[in-house]
């Protein structure tokens, strides 16, 4: 069962799942309660890119909070077990590298970025809570920047947002010097991470999944570019409120306890990945047609996508939580 509220996802994704009879595919908003008969339940509900998630930062704080109590509920009351997808960003601007799960972080609880940050730091209590007092059966995965075929070419992350740039021969939008850096993980390797966590017997504290391979955004970009066959033309932009300026994972507790890390080197995941944005930009009709000004901006969300994030579409507003 696949619920999804459509706001960054789209049904295309499982296009190819539909005909199965055992897959279905819920329209649904995890700030609403729900009750279903499942055994495993993998959240996670939550727009990850921060265009996306700053479009209404109040939202991804439900989102992340009711979205993850409600989950939580269904999980207690049909004896699920319940993986949620944490991220790197609870460390915030780390002050120890590589980041450990040890690690508590360092995040500013006021800062554009808090509503995804602190939201999943929330979701993080929430779930040891419900370990501790009502032994719930709970995962947490705390996942790295990741990347793949599927992701929308208007995410507004930095790989899909270069990728699509230098396919149309645009400059690339480079925030800050670009000495940040990032690890990036290919999405086959996260699934496998995931899924592997999940079944897991007895592991209720976070674990790490990412690619420890540390690139600066300029390096990427220079990647990027040689992939697309591009020229290196950079628009720098500056650096956004909070952005972290290292992140790179210790994943020596997924090694050991999930006999997990990733096999897909960063170039190997980027040649699987540029094909993909080539494909979707030729069908409409804006592959390497500079300035063609027929696809929506990379970060912008289409006006059909954002009612699903809008405070009209949202229960629990009505409700008055
Ligand atoms: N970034 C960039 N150009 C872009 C998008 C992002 O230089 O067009 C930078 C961004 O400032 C950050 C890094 O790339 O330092 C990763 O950004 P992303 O939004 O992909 O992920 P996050 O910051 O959440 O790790």
């Amino acid at each position: 069962m696949c619920l999804d509220n459509f706001f960054t996802g789209r049904r295309d994704n499982v296009r190819h799942l539909l005909d199965y009879s055992r897959f279905e595919l819920l329209r649904h908003d995890v700030c609403e309660p729900l009750l279903l008969e499942v055994d495993q339940i993998y959240n996670l509900a939550c727009p990850a890119s921060p265009v996306h998630y700053q479009y209404n930062p109040i939202k991804t704080v439900k989102s992340n909070v009711i979205g993850t109590l409600n989950m939580l509920v269904l999980a207690r009351r049909v004896s699920a077990r319940i993986l949620q997808a944490s991220t790197s960003e609870v460390y915030g601007e780390p002050h120890v590298h590589p980041q450990t799960e040890r690690y508590w972080g360092n995040v500013n609880p006021i800062g554009l970025r808090a509503c995804y940050d602190e939201g999943k730091r929330v979701a993080e209590t929430l779930m040891m809570d419900y370990h501790r007092q009502n032994k719930v059966d709970i995962r947490i995965a705390r996942i790295f920047n990741t990347y793949g075929p599927r992701m929308a070419e208007s995410d507004g992350r930095v790989v899909s947002n270069f990728i699509v740039q230098a396919l149309r021969r645009e400059r690339l939008t480079l925030y800050g010097d670009g000495s940040q850096t990032r690890s990036f993980c290919y999405v086959d390797d996260l699934v496998e991470g995931l899924i592997r966590l999940m079944n897991a017997d007895g592991l209720h504290h976070p674990v790490n999944l990412g690619n420890p391979g540390e690139f600066s955004i300029h390096q990427l970009a220079e990647i990027i570019v040689e992939l697309c066959g591009a020229e290196l033309e950079i628009e720098y932009q500056p650096l956004p409120q909070d952005d972290p300026t290292q992140r790179r994972p210790d994943i020596t507790r997924a090694q050991q306890l999930l006999g997990w890390q990733p096999t897909v080197p960063l170039r190997q995941g980027l040649e699987r990945t540029v094909p993909y944005f080539a494909q979707r930009l030729t069908r409409s009709g804006g592959h390497q047609a500079k300035h063609s000004g027929r696809l929506a901006p990379a970060g912008d969300i289409p006006v059909e996508r954002r009612r699903a994030y809008s405070e009209a579409a949202d229960w629990t507003d009505r409700h008055q939580f």
